[in-house]
């Protein structure tokens, strides 16, 4: 096996909190890399709201999901945290020496002095098709919301499902692969119209099929469906892509020991510490009295949050408290000396 990466510090997430924990960690001098399930940063904001503008981010009147997550990616670079995108943490684990071992779907792994957990609502991940052993062909005959479709190019591919992902994706796969069906359980979409009238021209003109039905067999090769008057039909193909949409998976974090109240994290409020030392919660997934799943709420937890690890990660040493306007040790961390 690899041997796992060493770090001060380890974000699980990469949503508005966990970026903003990264900036507070490195105003502290803690290094931090940071997971994030989804191929990109912004959590929430980018995955659910991206383009709405959003106006109680303190000092900022109106910004956008995508935009709050640009600046704030912007705002950490000089700290340059290392990211993992399209990885979920898997495990937590308390190694002999007191640090924390986690792993991630990617078979990647982590010993962390200190552990954020700024999960929101859980992991962003594809929904998957319900159909038994289909886990199997994963990354070989079936791709969930794929990155990229070059590699689709003079296949033949069934793409499943019925939203505005879905239908570009299998619009855009008619000038790559060899063939195109999409397969969704109804005749109607969840879809803009004008997507859905393309779609339609490149079924008339034969450039793509249509076929209703639900998946009810895979075996790499053939996807069996069966069509509302109870039919099977045998789908031969090269490819299944699936775009069923992208949902969020509290997942693993259940069974990390933090006993999870209302899938929530409880935690203090002087340190956002959960009950196992040097793991702290931040953001939409923990709880305390008064609680409020809001940015604000989650940026002071984060500061807090980075103000508790550094008596794990600098164990006797009183750390001051400096003002980025005047300190110059932070002013050269932050590359503006
Ligand atoms: P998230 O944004 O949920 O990010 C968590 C990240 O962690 C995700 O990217 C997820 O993929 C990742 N993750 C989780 N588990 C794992 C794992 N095991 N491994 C790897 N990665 C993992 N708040 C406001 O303050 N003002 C608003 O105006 C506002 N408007 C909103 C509008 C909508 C429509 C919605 C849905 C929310 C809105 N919110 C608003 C709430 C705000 O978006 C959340 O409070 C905020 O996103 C929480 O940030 P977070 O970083 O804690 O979690």
């Amino acid at each position: 096996a690899v041997s796992p990466i060493e770090t001060d510090a380890l974000i699980v997430g990469a949503g508005p909190v966990g970026l903003f924990q990264a900036f507070q960690l490195g105003l502290l001098e803690i290094s931090c890399h940071i997971v994030d399930a989804l191929p990109a940063a912004g959590g929430q904001c980018v995955a659910l709201y991206g383009d709405k503008p959003i106006y109680d981010i303190p000092g900022t009147p109106v910004t956008s999901g995508r935009d709050l997550a640009q600046s704030l990616l912007q705002q950490v670079a000089p700290f340059k945290p290392q990211f993992h995108f399209g990885e979920q943490v898997s495990t937590l684990a308390r190694e002999a020496d007191g640090r924390l071992l986690l792993t991630t779907s990617a078979g990647k792994s982590f010993l962390a002095k200190t552990v954020f957990i700024a999960a929101g609502v859980g992991a962003f991940v594809p929904k998957r098709i319900a159909v038994e052993g289909i886990a199997q062909f994963e990354g070989s005959s079936l791709f969930y919301h794929p990155d990229s479709l070059d590699r689709f190019a003079g296949q033949t591919v069934v793409v499943n499902g019925g939203d505005d992902i879905a239908l570009e994706t299998a619009i855009a796969l008619t000038a790559i692969a060899k063939q195109v069906t999409l397969v969704h359980r109804r005749d109607g979409f969840q879809a803009e119209e004008a997507t859905v009238s393309a779609m339609r021209a490149l079924v008339a003109a034969s450039k793509m099929a249509f076929q209703v039905g639900q998946p009810t067999a895979f075996d790499g090769k053939q996807l069996q469906i069966t069509t509302p008057d109870a039919t099977t039909l045998e789908l031969p193909l090269d490819a299944l892509v699936a775009c069923l949409g992208i949902s969020p998976r509290l997942g693993p974090i259940a069974d990390w020991g933090l006993e999870l109240e209302r899938k929530q994290v409880p935690v203090d409020t002087e340190k956002y510490e959960t009950r196992e030392r040097g793991v702290f919660a931040v953001g939409d997934i923990n709880t305390y009295p008064g609680k409020k799943k809001l940015i604000v709420c989650g940026f002071h937890e984060a500061t807090l949050a980075a103000w508790g690890a550094t008596a794990i990660v600098f164990p006797g040493k009183a750390v001051p408290l400096q003002y980025t306007t005047t300190s110059t040790r932070l002013h050269e961390l932050l590359g503006v000396a």
